[in-house]
């Protein structure tokens, strides 16, 4: 989609450290780590937040969480976290799905 930054991260547009790809995913690291790992996962389509994408793309979901897993376990990480912020209020502030992958620290409940 024009002017949509993580469209234009997946075709290559803007820079990014690519760390996996698939078919239907595309993983980088956030530019602003807030953790000694953190990776966005993505899917090619854009849709705007999770929820969306699990009514038109089921099976994404479960690609961008099985290469989530896969980029945390390759970084020597068997305990990770997986964030899907949605809406503003909750802290969304790019509205192409993405999930966020979390590692190498010790992680506060409830969160922020
Ligand atoms: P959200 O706040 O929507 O859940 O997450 C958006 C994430 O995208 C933020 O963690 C932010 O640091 C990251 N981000 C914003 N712009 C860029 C960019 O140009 N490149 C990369 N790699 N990450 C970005
Ligand atoms: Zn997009």
């Amino acid at each position: 989609m024009a002017d949509c930054l993580f469209c234009s991260i997946v075709a290559g547009d803007i820079p990014s450290d690519v760390v996996a790809e698939t078919d239907t995913a595309f993983a980088f690291r956030d530019v602003n780590p807030q953790a000694p790992l953190h990776v966005l996962v993505v899917p090619r389509t854009h849709v705007a937040n999770a929820g969306e994408l699990a009514d038109r793309e089921p099976e994404t979901v479960a690609a961008l969480v099985r290469v989530a897993r896969q980029v945390a376990t390759d970084a020597g990480h068997d305990s990770y976290r997986l964030v899907l912020n949605t809406g503003e209020q909750a802290g969304q502030s790019v509205f192409h799905a993405h999930l966020h992958v979390l590692a190498g620290r010790p992680q506060a409940w409830p969160p922020g």
